[in-house]
């Protein structure tokens, strides 16, 4: 195991296969959905969502991200200011 390993029983991520994923929530009924996210590319899933979205093996090459690509990746349009209200 890693030192960033975030305790037992968290999965690794289905995207990049990182393994800095932690709990974001839990189901109002215990043990329903877990709610887990990925520190490393902000992929977030519920436990009941399919394998491709949860399983790192099934989860589709296509979309799958590198960790060590992350810094390279296009940065995504900025949101452009507001335009002054028209009277
Ligand atoms: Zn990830």
């Amino acid at each position: 195991m890693s030192a960033t390993t975030q305790g037992s029983g968290v999965p690794v991520c289905p995207r990049c296969r990182s393994n800095t994923t932690e709990v974001r929530g839990v189901s109002p009924v215990a043990g329903v959905w877990t709610v887990y996210g990925c520190d490393t590319c902000f992929y977030t899933w519920r436990s009941t969502e399919g394998e491709q979205n949860t399983n790192p093996d099934k989860y589709p090459e296509v979309f799958r991200l590198k960790p060590e690509n992350l810094p390279k990746l296009q940065v995504a349009p900025r949101i452009p200011p507001l335009q002054p209200k028209a009277q």
